[in-house]
This record gives C-alpha cells, structure tokens and sequence, in this order.
C-alpha cells in the first residue's frame, strides 16, 4: 500500500511539473512570438525533449501553431518558428452604462475583431437582457466566431460588485441595486462575469501597458476613470486591489470641496460632483466632442468651464499620487480628449502642486478610447485560459 501511495504522490507530482512548464512555455510564447524552438529552450532553460513533449500538447490542443517563416538570422532560409493562435478563443466584453451598450469580441491576442455601441437606456427588463443577448450574437457573426470557442462573456457596470460576483451590492446609475448576474445572463449562452466598470477599463490599459508581466510582478498601475461617473482601479503583480468591502478606488467619492456641491452618493463635496465630465457636456447638448470643439476654436465659456475644471483634477490626481505613487492612466469618457498639449498642461500643473515630483509624467494618456471597458471585461476570461493552460 505504502509503495501505491508514493507512486500516486510522484506521478502528481510529476503532473503538476509538466502542468508548470506547460504554463511557462504558453506564456513566454504569449509574451514573445515568433520564437523558434531552439530560442524557447535556451530562454526558458528547457531540455528539447521537455520542450517538444509540450508543444506537442499545446499544438495539438490548437492553442499554438507552428509557423514557416524568413529569418533574417537563418540567412533567409525557411525556419520554424512558434505562435500563439489568437482563434483558439474569443471574449466577449460589454459596457453597460445608464444610457449606452458597447461591446468588444476580441481574441486571445487580446485584438478586437468586431466591436459594436448603440444608444439603449438601461432598464431591468427581460426586453433589455433579450436585447443584449443578440446584440453579443450580432458580434459573434461579424467576426465570424466559432460559438464553441467564446470563453466568456465579461459585463463591464458601474456599479459595486459582490464578492462571489453573483450581485450588484450597489448600483444607483444603473438604479438596480441588489441586480443579479442570473438576471444579466438569462439569455446569454456562455459563462458570464460582472466585472465592476473601472475595474475592467482599468485592467485593459494595464494589460496594453505591458505591465502585467510573465512573471506577474510589476510596478503597479492606477487607473483613473474620468466619464459620466468618476472611478478607478489600482493593479499590482496582476491582481486589482479590490478593499475589504470591495470599495477600493471609489475615487469620485474622495472630498475634493468640504462643504461643497453635493454628490450623488448625498454627500456634500465628492470629487464626482466637479469632474463627472457631464458638467462639460451638458451645456454643449450633451455632446462632449462639441465642447472639447468649442474649447480648441477659443470659446469663451469652454475655457471658463475647463479652467476651474482641469484645476479640480490636478487636485485630484495629485492626492492620488501621494497616496499611491505610481503611473496614473487618465482613461474614461475625458481620456479620449487628452492630446499632447491637453496633456502637458494639466501635467504642469501636478508638477506645481507636488513636492517629489519635478514633473507630471507619471501622468498617462489611455491606449484605449471608448470600449476600454468592454475589452477589460473580456480580457478577464483571456487571462484566466492563459493562467489555466
Ligand atoms: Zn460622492
């Protein structure tokens, strides 16, 4: 009996190695395409028969392939080189915002292949899930997906999600407090998540940044989420920080004005009332590509508005700084306006308020515009296959 034991102990033991190097290679590949087997070996100090042994497996579960290339370095001979296949899964991402619908289907490269937003109030109706659930097939068609490789659908809301992700534990935007994922997804025929918005804006701009890297150790990541609502998300080694009450990183909440205008949340001052950027849009009929339009042509109430506007954030930004000190990505509704003067501007001003810093460059424009959200909310089920393989 004792002699089974340790055969059993060693032969998992023995699979959870492989399981190990499997990841590793996956991963590395991931990371660095186009490698050849021989470059694999030697960066990951692999024996060739481990390696093969592996690849044989990943090719053959169709999560890698094996391509015919020029290298430069064979002298223009044919060499072999290996890939990860961005078609052996699919996510899809949505955005449920109060008034909008945006979703991403993007692959396992992380590329969006097909991307969608209309105008829908929200409303908990079996007509609005209906409608979602076909708004997630128009997708799927028009990239032409193969339904048995969609590995999740990732729902991006504004709103406080609970632990075992099952409900919003507060979600007075969407006014649907106590929603749950089985309402969300009872017409969805894939694994669904709730991922809390600025959560997922936020963890798409990080995986672009290239901070989450094979290793999962990086140098942290705070994303600042500046659109109807203010939020945010901070990452580190991989993971978000989510608080004990899974409140972390309600920025908007943060009092910018003691005894000023009044929030949302009822409480006087919160950083949400002076930055939500409907007090930029709004007089612009809603529009905020007319006021950032009305701002460039010299419009004096546009500059009026933006002057004490970009103070509040600098305010902002700068606390976030102190508190956190590391990069910080603007993204948001705001994030799609910030072009390079915009930018050195408002960095200016962090500088003048900082006494560490001699600079805002800590200060970042997002990578994505629009669907960050959306592809974040996906992204959460490419990394989970790319944690799993
Ligand atoms: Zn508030």
């Amino acid at each position: 009996m004792k002699k089974t034991e340790l055969g059993g102990s060693n032969k998992a033991l023995s699979s959870s190695v492989r399981k190990v190097n499997r990841n590793l290679i996956f991963r590395h590949l991931y990371h660095h395409p186009g490698l050849s087997k021989q470059e694999l070996s030697e960066a990951l100090n692999l024996s060739l028969p481990t390696l093969t042994q592996n690849l044989s497996e990943l090719l053959e579960r169709g999560l890698i392939c094996n391509d015919e290339t020029k290298k430069q370095s064979t002298g223009g001979r044919k060499a072999r080189t290996l890939n990860v296949r961005g078609d052996a899964g699919f996510a899809v991402g949505l955005d449920v915002t109060a008034h909008h619908l945006s979703g991403a289907v993007i692959n396992l490269l992380g590329e969006i292949v097909s991307s969608s937003r209309v105008r829908i109030p929200f409303a908990a109706e079996e007509a609005y899930f209906r409608f979602m659930a076909r708004f997630i097939e128009q997708m799927l068609d028009a990239a032409n997906v193969n339904r048995s490789r969609v590995l999740g659908v990732g729902l991006a809301v504004p709103a406080i999600v609970s632990r075992d992700g099952q409900q919003l534990t507060y979600a007075s935007i969407l006014n649907f407090t106590h929603g749950r994922l089985s309402d969300f997804a009872q017409h969805i025929p894939y694994p669904c998540r709730f991922v809390n918005d600025a959560d997922a804006g936020g963890f798409a701009e990080y995986w672009n940044n290239g901070s989450l890297h094979e290793s999962g150790r990086d140098r942290g990541i705070l994303y600042l989420m500046v659109s109807n609502s203010v939020g945010g998300a901070f990452f580190l080694d991989g993971e978000s920080y989510p608080g004990q009450n899974r409140r972390a990183n309600e920025f908007g909440h943060i009092t910018l004005h003691p005894e000023g205008r009044r929030c949302y949340c009822g409480q006087p001052g919160c950083a949400d009332a002076y930055l939500n950027t409907k007090l930029l849009s709004d007089p612009y009929d809603g529009n905020l590509q007319l006021f950032f339009d009305a701002l460039d042509a010299g419009d004096a109430q546009a500059a009026a508005l933006w002057e004490v506007y970009e103070r509040d954030l600098a305010l902002l930004i700068n606390s976030l700084r102190m508190a956190y000190d590391c990069d910080i990505v603007l993204g948001g509704y705001l994030g799609n306006f910030m072009g390079e003067e915009r930018l050195r501007a408002l960095r200016a001003l962090l500088a003048e308020r900082n006494h560490f810093d001699s600079s805002g460059d800590y200060l970042i424009a997002c990578a994505y515009k629009r669907e960050a959200a959306a592809v974040g909310a996906g992204l959460s089920y490419i990394n989970d296959l790319l944690l799993s393989v």
